[in-house]
């Protein structure tokens, strides 16, 4: 049944019959939910027989199940988005696809409530700043990509050679493959759906194999708004979805938001079909805080900004890098700051931050720790796992062994900040781009000088001065070196998802 033709459809859930002991019943749930995916317009099941089961990090408890969608799947869906992109998207006009993207937006903004509670049940995220924080920036993303869709521009049309006229068409790409991590999943999926509506494309989403609920509900909002085919999402795990997606000659470019290593192996699948790659990568932000720093900013800010949603953000402002005569200062300060955050059920309005996303980041983010520690660095808060039912990790704040350990030079991507103490300018600047990372970065001072020329010289793709974390819809937000290439948001993230041709004509 096509939801497009025969409007408004709940074929998204199979409502499973019984809470039996298996799983429990989730305290937090409704109930446990079966889905299908979504291909052409159409809810299926899927052509493999395997199935995921979503967990609750707050509870450890199952709260639905997905299809584990196989390379059949994504041929289909792959088969879709090309047919509709055909057939009817590459016809549309830019206020036709900006005109249902704002009725996307509209619907996202109506469902806000549902789709932050899900996210929350679903991540682990405490439930009141995803509503706040998270929902209303996902819905201006759709808005200003309506908007942009209708303001793409090339260069002027004219005669550059004598008898001749030239002019530039800006077009869409054709398929576009989305994957999409766990942090965030609806605003990533967000990200990259926008943009690439906007110009044009259609496009196959693989949310996380951990968190696709949003991104069915997602589906569901949009299969009204939509032509068939436009918007596809299919559910599975890294090998075979999103690398059967990577290797489809039929997907004309792919965009991941995920770890470095996989970014490295998508853009070797991708080059023996040559597609686009867009690649928004991990990071290890440092935060240099110079002597003169507004040190009461500086620490709530870094309070925010290292631990919302568990440390577990790409920008995360992870990596303190202090001035000689503040450094005591601030770690005297935000030491009880962090271990005051209040750390418990999502659900609950005062929380600050839930659990981490799964069994398997908890262990990767103890490991960090516990090797920190054994190589010498200082734990002075946290640094242990929180016993009880979920994936809970005490908020962290280590002093490590040195400039080059491990814990300060890798992604931990969790509620772990380090402090390091600089001497001088030089050694701060080192030390912050000493990183394979260039995702973000901040520097703290009164000295607009020295801001400026720390603004210039740190190799990250976005530097934020006296302030750590805040993105808006009009930037760009991107990585150098090994986070990656391609941007998200901004004028420049549409631009992505388009090619330019030069149409000649002669004047004879
Ligand atoms: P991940 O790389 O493990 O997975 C990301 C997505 O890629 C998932 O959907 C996964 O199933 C898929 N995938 C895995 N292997 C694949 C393959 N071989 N081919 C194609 N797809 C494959 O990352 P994650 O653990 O889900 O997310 C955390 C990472 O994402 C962190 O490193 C974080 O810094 C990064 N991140 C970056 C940004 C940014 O804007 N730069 C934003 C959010 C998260």
């Amino acid at each position: 049944m096509s939801s497009w033709k025969k409007g408004w459809t709940f074929s998204a859930w199979r409502w499973e019959k019984s809470l039996d002991s298996e799983g429990g019943k989730d305290p937090m749930s409704t109930t446990l939910r079966r889905h299908d995916i979504f291909i052409g317009g159409e809810w299926t099941p899927g052509t493999g027989d395997g199935v995921q089961e979503i967990i609750n990090p707050a509870t450890g408890k199952v709260i639905a199940h997905v299809p584990k969608g196989t390379e059949k799947d994504v041929d289909r869906a792959v088969t879709a988005a090309r047919k509709a992109f055909d057939d009817v998207w590459s016809d549309s006009t830019p206020r036709d696809r900006s005109e249902r993207l704002l009725k996307l937006a509209e619907a996202i903004e109506a469902g806000g409530d549902e789709l932050a509670r899900m996210e929350s049940e679903n991540v682990g995220k405490p439930l009141a700043p995803t509503r706040s924080e998270e929902i209303p920036p996902i819905v201006d993303c759709f808005r200003f990509f309506a908007g942009a869709a209708r303001l793409l521009e090339g260069r002027a049309t004219g005669e550059y050679m004598q008898g001749f006229t030239s002019m530039l068409r800006r077009e869409p790409i054709g398929v576009v493959g989305s994957i999409a991590p766990w942090n965030y999943p609806l605003m990533m999926a967000a990200w990259k759906i926008a943009p690439a509506l906007a110009a044009g494309n259609s496009v196959v989403l693989k949310p996380s194999e951990w968190t696709p609920l949003t991104a069915l509900k997602l589906a569901e909002l949009a299969a009204d708004i939509f032509p068939p085919g436009v918007f596809n999402v299919i559910t599975g795990d890294g090998e075979p979805v999103g690398a059967g997606i990577v290797r489809h000659p039929g997907v004309s470019m792919v965009s991941l938001t995920g770890d470095v290593a996989t970014g490295k192996e998508v853009a070797r699948a991708a080059a023996s079909t040559l597609k686009r790659v867009h690649l928004e990568l991990g990071g290890k932000a440092p935060v240099v805080v110079f002597d003169d720093a507004d040190l009461e900013k500086v620490v709530e800010w870094i309070k925010i900004g290292g631990y919302f949603n568990a440390g577990q953000d790409c920008t995360a402002a992870t990596r303190v890098i202090a001035g000689p005569k503040i450094h005591e200062k601030l770690l005297g300060d935000l030491v009880p700051a962090v271990s005051g955050l209040k750390v418990g059920d999502p659900m609950s309005e005062d929380t600050e931050m839930g659990p981490l996303v799964s069994e398997e980041q908890l262990t990767r983010v103890s490991g960090f720790v516990d090797r920190a520690r054994k190589s010498g660095a200082e734990v002075l808060t946290g640094g242990a796992r929180i016993k009880k039912p979920g994936s809970w990790y005490e908020p962290t704040v280590v002093v490590p062994a040195g400039p080059d350990a491990e814990i300060v030079t890798r992604e931990v991507f969790g509620p772990v900040v380090t402090v390091q103490r600089f001497t001088d300018e030089g050694q701060a600047l080192a030390w912050a781009n000493g990183v394979d990372y260039g995702l973000a970065a901040s520097v703290w001072t009164r000295d607009i000088g020295r801001a400026l020329r720390m603004a210039r010289k740190l190799q990250f793709g976005t530097v934020w001065i006296n302030t750590h974390i805040p993105l808006v819809n009009e930037m760009p937000h991107g990585g150098y070196k090994q986070s990656g290439y391609g941007k998200d948001m901004s004028i420049y993230s549409l631009e992505e998802y388009t090619q330019i041709k030069h149409v000649m004509a002669s004047l004879d």
